[in-house]
């Protein structure tokens, strides 16, 4: 691990969320990083944790179990495709403080129903797939409100918004109607009387646009951590 290198990542990394924030009018306190720290070591984690960062993503459940062993301080999120017979390794950690990837209603089922065992309620994000890709999981936009309509009979998640994944692209201009839709989106839900604070939206390679449109959750990993090794 290098140490210089990480803070030299991560003070240039608060520096361009505040650019883009200033930018946009906005404070950048309203703005939650997310060091998404999948395929990178504890010890890293441990270092930007003790430099502030609060929240970690992860991305697979045997992953975070594993980091979360030697880690128990950390406040998780996880980030990926959930697989229902996983639901109970998260709701089981106190820790693990958001699943921002709610992709179906079986999914969210399942969570109620765990965290319920677990005695508590779970913050969760529904998962957009704003730009119509085969290869994502999500709702489709037209089905995020009679889902989120429906899932809020579901006494133990809370929705606290929405989350999306854009295509990576070079130019992040590219992605910039997909982060606009999600923001309209969520205002629409909110005018059927919904509260939805949260819009998780933008990684390394386009969360200054994505802060420009409204994001209050970005997730960079490669920006902090350097380029993940497989
Ligand atoms: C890996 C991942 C990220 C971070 O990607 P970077 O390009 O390394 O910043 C963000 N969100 C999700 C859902 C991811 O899986």
């Amino acid at each position: 691990m290098n140490e210089e290198d990480l803070l030299v990542r991560l003070s240039k990394t608060k520096e361009r969320i505040i650019d883009a924030a200033s930018r946009a009018g906005r404070d950048p306190a309203s703005i939650k990083l997310i060091a998404v720290s999948k395929n990178h070591s504890t010890d890293k984690i441990e270092f930007l944790h003790k430099k502030g960062i609060k929240y970690f993503g992860e991305n697979r459940v045997q992953e975070l179990m594993s980091k979360n062993e030697d880690l128990t301080e950390i406040n998780w999120h996880f980030i990926g495709h959930l697989q229902r017979n996983k639901v109970k390794y998260l709701t089981r950690m106190d820790n693990c403080k958001m699943i921002q990837s709610l992709d179906s209603w079986r999914l969210a089922k399942e969570v109620n129903k765990r965290a319920r065992k677990n005695n508590r309620v779970i913050p969760v994000l529904v998962e957009v797939n704003t730009a119509g890709d085969e290869n994502k999981y999500g709702f489709k936009p037209a089905e995020t409100l009679p889902f989120i309509k429906k899932a809020q009979n579901l006494d133990f998640i809370q929705i606290q918004g929405l989350m999306t994944i854009a295509p990576y692209v070079e130019d992040s201009e590219e992605v910039r109607p997909y982060f606009k839709q999600l923001a309209d989106l969520r205002k629409n839900i909110n005018q059927e009387g919904f509260q939805l604070s949260e819009l998780s939206m933008g990684m390394t390679n386009d969360f200054e646009v994505a802060i420009e449109e409204g994001a209050t959750i970005v997730r960079i990993g490669t920006g902090l951590f350097g380029e993940r090794e497989y």
